[in-house]
């Protein structure tokens, strides 16, 4: 609590924007989760670095979050720090072949922009909920793009210094990365793009298309919950498991896309969890393969 009130000096005397009653439910795309303690929103890469250079002198928990769409929050909150990005850190432009943007812009605007301004590269990603720079530190990706084709620079802030690095620093691989918290900030990134070949706009229509069609995306969720098993898919697994629509509490799986946990209305966290090791454990016994969740599962113990 001490450190929670020397923080919330701290942003106040450097002017950053804070707030203490922003709980999981708001910050996430599941709409659950309890009260985080402090949430702080730098407008720019300076308030970031001292922001996140006094959680770390400081050793106080803190998490870098992004739009909220592949975590969970707890239900008991969270004792700790949130960091999002805002301000000038979500504006975007396209300067010739490249999409230049910050690491808080919505990823799905900023690629729709390259794509209304003569670009390709990016349709993909039209319909992806993320930030900028959720998306760089997860690798996200569908339909066969994936941010690390695409990724050409990017500006971090590691140990406290921001650098400009390229994506070979990164390790990026299926929806992971070294663009992470808590190794790395990422501030900006820069995605090297092509002149459109006229179908940039009638692809990314598709996609979006094909999503609403397959995507139960009338309730909140954070996407596939579960990782692509090397040889499976996921989704087919929990369908042919018989899980389809298995519900607790407020959380079920999906009775339109098997690979999306939703929340129908109320559910916890504590519900989601449970629905994601009941598919677990049902999903290894009938076929023996364990999936791992793509969702990021916060414990205040485990930050
Ligand atoms: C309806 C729906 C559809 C989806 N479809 C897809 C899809 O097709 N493909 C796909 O890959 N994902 C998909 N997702 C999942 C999610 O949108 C992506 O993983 C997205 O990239 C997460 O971005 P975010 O900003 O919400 O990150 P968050 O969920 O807020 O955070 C995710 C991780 O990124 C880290 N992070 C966030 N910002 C930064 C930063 N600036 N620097 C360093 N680390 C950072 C966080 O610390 C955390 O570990 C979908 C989700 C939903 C709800």
């Amino acid at each position: 609590m001490e450190l929670i009130n020397a923080a919330e000096e701290f942003l106040h005397a450097k002017g950053i924007p804070a707030r203490t009653d922003m709980t999981g439910a708001e910050c996430t795309t599941f709409r659950t989760g309890g009260r985080i303690a402090l949430f702080a929103e730098p407008r720019d890469a300076e308030s970031a670095a001292a922001i996140l250079g006094f959680a770390r002198e400081e050793g106080m928990p803190h998490f870098i979050i992004g739009n909220g769409s592949n975590l969970l929050v707890p239900d008991e909150g969270l004792d700790m720090l949130f960091i999002r990005l805002a301000g000038g850190l979500c504006s975007f432009e396209v300067r010739g072949d490249e999409l230049i943007a910050g690491a808080g812009a919505s990823f799905a605007a900023a690629a729709k922009h390259s794509v209304a301004k003569g670009l390709m590269g990016l349709e993909w990603a039209a319909g992806i909920p993320g930030t900028v720079g959720g998306a760089t530190a997860m690798n996200a990706g569908a339909y066969g793009g994936e941010v690390k084709d695409v990724l050409k620079r990017l500006t971090v802030l590691r140990r406290g210094a921001a650098e400009e690095i390229t994506p070979a620093e990164g390790s990026m691989g299926y929806r992971r990365s070294e663009f992470s918290f808590p190794g790395c900030t990422v501030l900006s990134a820069v995605f090297g793009l092509a002149q459109d070949d006229g179908g940039a706009k009638e692809r990314m229509d598709g996609f979006s298309a094909r999503r609403r069609e397959k995507q139960p995306l009338n309730y909140p969720s954070a996407g596939s919950t579960f990782k692509r098993p090397e040889g499976y898919f996921a989704g087919k697994l929990i369908e042919d498991a018989g899980l389809k629509g298995f519900r607790i509490g407020g959380a079920a799986v999906s009775e339109k896309h098997a690979g999306f946990v939703v929340n129908l209305g109320g559910a916890t966290s504590a519900d989601v969890l449970a629905v994601i090791e009941a598919v677990r454990e049902t999903v290894y016994k009938k076929f023996g393969v364990m999936l791992e969740p793509e969702v990021r599962i916060l414990r205040s113990e485990a930050i």
